[in-house]
């Protein structure tokens, strides 16, 4: 998605609409696109440079790690938010920010149950030494986590 600053009046500039998905080359890692991505923005230019913000939002299907099946999920940025310097070109590519914010907000490890919002399949089947009553649903991946704040 290319701006130019010309575009951009003093008072601001609304944008909104929907653009190509721009996550195409994840279909390997379990993560198709389901639709374009719908974008909310506003720009602004002050003191040399770019500010934009606003919100994301793309549709996908995502595997999920459990049941191995595809369910739909909105991957949503709310605050989307950059700072650009303005250096060169007058024409801006806010396209390597959209997708940089559409990855940090993209499930790592997506459960049908948790992201998708309904029973996943694989959960009601014994898993090795776990229990059958979802325990492992409720303990996910914040244990990594947990030992990062305990440095
Ligand atoms: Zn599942």
């Amino acid at each position: 998605m290319k701006i130019h600053l010309r575009h951009i009046h003093a008072d601001g500039l609304h944008l909104e609409g929907e653009e190509e998905c721009l996550i195409p080359d994840l279909t390997t890692e379990g993560v198709t696109c389901n639709g374009p991505l719908r974008y909310a923005l506003d720009l602004g230019i002050s003191e040399g440079s770019l500010w934009a913000t606003g919100s994301l939002a793309q549709p996908v299907e995502l595997r999920c790690v459990r049941c191995l099946e595809s369910f739909p999920f909105d991957i949503e940025a709310k605050a989307f938010s950059i700072h650009v310097d303005l250096t060169g070109p007058e024409l801006i590519d806010l396209t390597p920010y959209l997708r940089e914010d559409i990855l940090l907000n993209l499930p790592a490890h997506p459960h049908c149950d948790r992201e998708g919002g309904r029973v996943c399949p694989a959960a009601s089947q014994p898993e090795s030494s776990h229990a059958t009553d979802g325990t492992e649903r409720r303990q996910p991946d914040w244990s990594a986590l947990d030992k990062l704040k305990l440095k």
